[in-house]
Formats: structure tokens, sequence, C-alpha cells
């Protein structure tokens, strides 16, 4: 039976396909297509690692001491059951045969299947079993890591088609993910992946989570609450990221539909990509920049291909997530800034030091609950200065890689005049340290984010310090608001338009231009077509977003004449209710 759901828009466009929910904790699996001669080959490896494990908890059990507890043996003898259930068995064949499914993926799935069955037992000893299913699923799991496969996952994954869809239930059709949170890092690694779009529980429209979707430029909605328990392994799914809605088994008029509207964004994309090398003027001949913000140095294709003038944002803290707390060496970044700057082919590169905590705990693991807030607490610079030592080694990475062309430093979360001054001490200690070792090292120009209203209202002080300033809406709405960015339950409240957040952005743009000194806005503000014109009358002439908004902004860029804007943006901000005026 048809049903909606509704979430939080995230990353436009629509994405049709089979739902593939995934537990937060098996996200580390590997998701990938085999081909259809691959199907033996790949079940006859998950079956040889099931034998292995059953030949393991009989070899337990028969060498059980005999003083041992008998719920020991009978815990063995309920996993040896399990191993064996035919529901197991024939889900994962079901899943590798009928759906190209590689092993590991099959049994992620069909624990998912199995494990809503236990969920709905009323015998709660039976509904503890589940524990014990997912206990041997990982056994299974961890036995074929240690065997390769055979079937070596496809370095480009194969995208399926809409049109597979006129082909019904054949297994070449798209899938879409569905999980209850994802984590940054998650994200990351679903970025090569063969999802077409995803959807999650929990989530806000800023939240880390979807600014990687954004990047990854598919459709997503976060905060659908309890899709990934409506949402059965395999369902039809349209995901509908312009509106926020979430349509399961939709009904063949409703696939029709959206099929269309998939068909005509499709063509609105071919349309916007005949702008990439027009340039950014507005109607009254102004030069605009538009930037691109990128994730890691494999996005620069993507950010050269939209046309961008440049990385306004290099988020570096991705590099230093996933890693089980193992930070990246200076070589080792050192070797990914110089890739981000070769593959700008001599664009200014904008690197911001890590920015990690709150949402973006280094590891899903490391999720940090210990703190009441940790959005106010160690995060981005406070962190760094909290390990000079570390804080030093990606300076210098960054420093050096300013040796190979043009890098800009840019600084998160700045609040007091002690903090600016003990970063740029270290910059400067950093850049010493490289001539005592007689290593090659370049200019660089260095920035601070204004991303907390102190740092807005002191802004005189950040422009005696700084070269250029980087206005982080996504935190200045979040700081100034005191809304969670991440939390959909307020994330009604997270507005942009609302007259304090204006005056903080509108104020900074204008101190900064009043002294010609740079000033970009690198949040989700400057990627939003609905505020291009409102920054533009403020006075912004950069603007930096995800490579995928580049030209939707571009086209009201070459519609729009400052000089009109600035008069009508004074009276938005002046404004009680600027949502009213943001229409005219
Ligand atoms: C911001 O806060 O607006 C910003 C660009 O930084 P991030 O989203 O990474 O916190
Ligand atoms: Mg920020």
């Amino acid at each position: 039976m048809t049903f909606a759901l509704h979430g939080l828009a995230v990353a436009r466009g629509i994405a049709i396909g089979r739902a593939v929910l995934v537990a937060s904790s098996r996200l580390d699996v590997a998701h990938y297509f085999i081909e259809a001669g691959q199907v033996g080959e790949e079940i006859a490896r998950v079956r040889a690692s099931r034998n292995a494990v059953i030949e393991e908890v009989r070899r337990l059990r028969a060498d059980m001491p005999r003083d041992a507890p008998p719920e020991l043996d009978a815990l063995l003898d309920v996993h040896l059951m399990l191993l064996q259930d035919e529901t197991l068995v024939s889900g994962v064949k079901h899943w590798i045969a009928d759906r190209l499914y590689n092993g590991e993926w099959a049994l992620t799935a069909q624990l998912e299947v199995i494990s809503r069955q236990f969920d709905e037992m009323e015998d709660p000893y039976l509904r503890e079993r589940k524990a014990d299913l997912e206990q041997v699923v990982e056994r299974i799991l961890r036995h074929m890591r240690g065997v390769a496969s055979p079937v070596a996952p496809p370095t480009a994954p194969r995208r399926r088609t809409q049109q597979d869809l006129l082909l019904g239930d054949t297994v070449d059709v798209p899938v879409v993910l569905i999980a209850h949170d994802l984590s940054p890092a998650d994200m990351l690694q679903f970025k090569k992946s063969v999802f077409a779009g995803f959807v999650t529980d929990v989530g806000g429209k800023t939240s880390h989570t979807a600014i990687v979707a954004r990047s990854m430029d598919i459709p997503a909605v976060v905060g659908a609450r309890s899709a990934s328990h409506l949402v059965q392994q395999d369902d039809w799914v349209i995901i509908d990221g312009d509106a926020g809605v979430v349509i399961v088994d939709p009904s063949p008029i409703i696939l029709a539909e959206y099929g269309f509207k998939q068909r005509q964004g499709a063509l609105e994309r071919e349309r916007l990509a005949r702008l990439r090398h027009t340039p950014a003027v507005t109607l009254d001949g102004q030069k605009i920049e538009l930037l691109a913000n990128i994730e890691g140095p494999d996005d620069a294709p993507a950010a050269l291909k939209a046309g961008a003038a440049g990385v306004g944002l290099f988020r570096s803290e991705f590099l230093f997530m996933g890693r089980q707390g193992r930070l990246p060496d200076e070589d080792e970044q050192y070797d990914a800034y110089c890739r981000a700057v070769a593959g700008m082919q001599g664009l200014p590169v904008t690197i911001r030091t890590v920015d990690v905590g709150a949402d973006k705990p280094l590891d899903r693991s490391l999720r940090d609950d210990a703190h009441l807030n940790p959005a106010l607490g160690l995060r981005a610079i406070r962190w760094s200065l909290a390990d000079p030592a570390m804080f030093r080694t990606q300076l210098r990475a960054i420093l050096r890689a300013a040796a190979h062309g043009p890098v800009h430093l840019l600084v998160p979360m700045l609040a007091h005049g002690g903090e600016i001054r003990q970063t740029l001490a270290l910059i400067d200690q950093a850049r010493g340290e490289l001539d005592a070792r007689g290593v090659a090292h370049g200019p660089v120009q260095v920035g601070a984010m204004i991303e907390i209203p102190a740092a807005a209202l002191a802004v005189g002080m950040f422009l005696r310090y700084f070269d250029f300033l980087s206005i982080g809406t996504n935190d200045l709405i979040q700081y100034t608001l005191a809304i969670d960015r991440a939390d959909e339950s307020v994330a009604h409240l997270y507005d942009p338009l609302h007259p304090a957040v204006l005056r903080l952005v509108a104020d900074t743009i204008a101190a900064c231009n009043a002294q010609g000194k740079p000033v970009s806005v690198c949040g989700e503000m400057a990627g939003d077509t609905a505020m291009t014109r409102l920054l533009l009358g403020l006075g912004l002439r950069s603007f930096s977003m995800h490579p995928s908004q580049i030209l939707a902004v571009k086209q009201e860029v070459l519609r729009a004449d400052t000089q009109r804007l600035a008069t009508w943006a004074q009276a938005v901000l002046q404004a009680e209710d600027p949502a009213a005026l943001m229409a005219q």
C-alpha cells in the first residue's frame, strides 16, 4: 500500500529505487553489485565462511570445560541453529542471485529482514535472540573479511538507469539507502557507492550528513523520523529531494508522475550546464566569485566541471575521520592538500583547518555523548589549540602545499582575541619549524570564519588580524538562534531569514567592504538560490558552495542588478518579517 513520509529536503532531485536498509552498525560493509556470471562464486564464498563458522562453534562446544555453565552450551546451540536457519540461507541466496548484491551486503540485508521479524515477536525470549543472530552474522562477516572476494568491488560503481524501471522486477534497478542515522564519515564511504539517493530518520538541513549528501549530488531527505522502521527491505521508494517527501510502494500513476519530474530535472540540469563557461557577472556589470566547497582532493574535478573560480572551503576534517582515532601525519596531509592544489589547476584553494566535534565526530564510535553540549564544547579551533603539536602538523602540511599553488588558510570558530593571537603564533612557529628543517613552503593568506555571533559583533578585531573573512552561516544561525543544526525536532526554527541572523551577516559584509577586505559566505546559505539576490543586495561578491549548486546560483547572478537589489535588501534587513519581502 502506498504511503508517504515527510522529512527535510536536503539534496535536490528525484530518486526512484528499491530500498536498502542498513543498520548503523553495519555501515562499514561494502555495498556493490556483482556480475550475473559471478553469482555462483559469491554464494559459495558466503557458504564457505558460514561453514567455517559452524565448524568454529562446533569446536568451541566440543572443547568446553566440564564445569562450564550449561547456559553457554545452550547458547552455542542457538548459534548453530541460527547459522543453519533456512530463512538466513535462502534470503542471502535471494539477494545475491536476484539482486546481484555482493555477499556481505546480502548477509546484512537479510539480517535486517530477520531482525524485524524478531522485533515483532511477542515472546521476550525469542525477541532477545536477535542479538544472537547479530553475533552470528558478525562472525560470518569477520570470516569473510579474512577471505578475499574473488569478485573485486568495481572501482567505478555501475549506476542503474531509470529506464530499468520499465523492466519491472529485474535485478538491474537503482537502489536507495534508508538508515536511522549516517555520520559524516559514513557518508564519505557512500560517496562512491551504488546508491541513487538516501533517507535518514534523524538530522537537520545543515547537519554535516546533509552537507555531504549535497556534495554527492544525489536526492536526499533527512529527519524522516521513523522511515527506517516503516520502509521494508526491497520496497520501491521515491525520494523527492525537492519537497522532502518519501513515497513508499508507489502506484503506477505516481511512479509515472515522478518519472516525468525526474526527466524534467535532468533537462534543467542540461540547460544549466551550458552556463559553465559564462562569466558570473550581474546585469550591472558586477563580477561575482563563485567558489566550491569540497570535502577532499577527489572533489576538485567536480568543482572545475561546475566552473568554480577556486575552492572557498576545503573541509579538511574529512581527512581525519573514520580512522579509529589515528590522525593523518604531516606527509599524508601534505599529499592530500597538494592533490587538491594540483586538481584545481592554478585556481586558489582555501584549506580550513580541522573542524571536528559536535556532529562531526572523528569516528562513529567516538560520538561525543560525554559532553552535555558538544556543539558548545571542544570543537574546531578549540580542539586544535588544545593539542598544539597536532595543530602545527596540519599547519606545516598546509604551508608546504602552498609552495605548489595559491593556498589560503582558513580558521574555524574563532571568538576570542586570545585564540586569534595563539593561532597566528602557531602559524609562525610552524613556518619556523619548516625553515629549520630546510623544507620549502609558500605564502598563504590567512582568514577567519565568522560563525559565532561574538565574532560577527567583534568583526573589527578580526579585520585587524586577518587577510580575509568567510561567513559560516550554518553555525552562525545555530549559535544565534540557539538551534542545534543537526536536530530535526527544532529544524522549523532554523531560520536564515531571522532579522538577527541577517543583521550579523549584513554587518560583517559591510565592515569588510568598508576596509576593502575580501569576504565570502561559505555556509549553505551561499548555495541556496532563494538567498542569492539578498546576499548580492547586502554587498556580497564571493559565494562558496557545493559544486552541484554553482550553476543554479550563477543563473541568479546573471539575472541580478545589484544596485536595485541594494535598496530592496536594506528594506528586508529592517523588516520584522523579512521572509514576507523575499518574493518581491
Ligand atoms: C558553517 O558553519 O557555515 C560552515 C561552512 O562550516 P561547517 O558547515 O563545516 O560547520
Ligand atoms: Mg561551521
